[in-house]
């Protein structure tokens, strides 16, 4: 049977097992680290198509969403909710702005509802604070970062044929791929991974052979803070954007845009939105700010936590609860208008990467056309 070896097993790299698997491809899955400690686990878990910009991006985050929701049922320790969003306007001026992206011809196919002030209570409770109007996206849904790439890998490892089940998948945590060429991979202890196929899914990693295959490419990195709460006590039943959001997804970009007053000069600096995503416990993840000079801050900002404490109280109408984690992340995104960088960088080897803040939403979609572009197994 042919094989397929990837390297990374974030969720980028992940989603290509996935869908390898279900090609037919037997699977070789290498990560750096015992257990992938990168992007894939340090965000929000947001599946968010309500964000995308308009036409080809939209297709795809609603065909990941919906391979997101087979997935799920397959290994539901993904802990997919399909709980949407709702984006919290506070000022006329974010008003004008959602009003005009109500009008375009794609609000219903991704969900979208304006609701008034008691509308958006009615949707989530939760929201006690100083509500102007609601952005509710019904298509948007959460997972559990923490716990999707190990559930992932434990129904792959499950296997379609238990007999066959430990060849058609294998992971090797804690292996770095230190050369990668045509129909092979080593890794550190000098093992050879043979394959037809190798797919390169590095996220942010720049350094060793990753340095050489992505030479060149359009891609830049991003550093972001995140905290999480001790849980809230009650359910949030959507995940909650506020009105800075707007200026940072490319579905918001109507005319109305412009007319958006400054920012707060803290999340001004650090180019910062409120995003808050409740856990299956209760916590809640909290962010985020966006740093693109490298090298970047190794220390996190005071100031910028204390801007999302502020901004989170004036929507729940309540302390958030106190913070029990603090984290940065960092991921890598494509500059040159595409989804993500996926190249045929030698004969059968194959870099996917730099889907940017949209990765955990997109990967099963991204991995869908990836192995459709590879073919199927001979
Ligand atoms: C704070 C934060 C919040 C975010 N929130 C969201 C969100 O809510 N929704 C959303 O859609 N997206 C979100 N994103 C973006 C999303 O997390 C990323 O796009 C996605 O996780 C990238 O996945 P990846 O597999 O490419 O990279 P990673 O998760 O970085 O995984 C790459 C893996 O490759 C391994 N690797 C690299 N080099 C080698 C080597 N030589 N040998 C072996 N292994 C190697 C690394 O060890 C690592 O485990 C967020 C990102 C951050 C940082």
């Amino acid at each position: 049977m042919s094989r397929v070896v990837i390297v990374g097993a974030g969720i980028v790299g992940t989603m290509h097992a996935v869908l390898a698997r279900r090609a037919g491809w037997h699977v070789t899955h290498l990560d750096a680290d015992a257990e992938p400690r990168s992007a894939s686990v340090r965000n929000f878990g947001l599946v968010w198509v309500s964000g995308r910009a308009e036409g080809d991006e939209l297709e795809l985050a609603l065909r990941a969403r919906e391979l997101w929701g087979e997935i799920a049922a397959d290994a539901p320790g993904v802990g997919l909710r399909a709980d949407g969003s709702m984006l919290v306007v506070q000022r006329p001026e974010e008003l004008a702005v959602v009003e005009q992206v109500m009008e375009r011809a794609d609000a219903d196919a991704r969900g979208f509802r304006l609701l008034d002030p008691d509308g958006v209570r009615q949707v989530n409770p939760a929201i006690r604070g100083d509500v102007l109007a609601g952005l509710h996206c019904t298509t948007d849904a959460v997972v559990e970062p923490r716990l999707a790439l190990s559930a992932l890998r434990a129904w792959l490892e499950a296997g379609d044929d238990a007999e066959d089940a430990a060849r058609e998948y294998m992971f090797h945590g804690g292996r770095i791929a230190v050369e990668i060429g045509p129909g092979y991979v080593v890794d550190h202890t000098g093992e050879r991974h043979q394959a037809e196929v190798v797919i390169v899914c590095p996220g942010a990693e720049r350094q060793g052979p990753i340095a050489e295959l992505l030479q060149g490419a359009p891609l830049r990195r991003v550093q972001l803070q995140m905290m999480q709460t001790a849980s809230l006590g009650e359910p949030l039943t959507t995940s909650i954007a506020d009105g800075d959001s707007l200026r940072y997804y490319p579905a918001f970009a109507v005319p109305a845009l412009d007319d958006l007053p400054p920012q707060a000069p803290v999340a001004a600096e650090h180019q910062m939105q409120l995003l808050i995503a409740q856990r299956h416990d209760g916590e809640l993840t909290v962010g985020d700010t966006h740093a693109y000079d490298e090298p970047f801050d190794f220390a996190a900002s005071e100031a910028a936590y204390e801007h999302l404490h502020e901004r989170a109280a004036s929507i729940l109408g309540r302390p958030l609860p106190p913070v029990v984690r603090r984290w940065t992340g960092v991921y890598s995104q494509v500059l040159d208008g595409a989804i993500c960088h996926r190249r045929q960088v030698q004969l059968g080897v194959w870099v996917v990467t730099g889907p940017g803040g949209r990765g955990m939403t997109l990967s099963p979609a991204i991995a869908e056309q990836t192995i459709a572009e590879i073919g199927s197994p001979r």
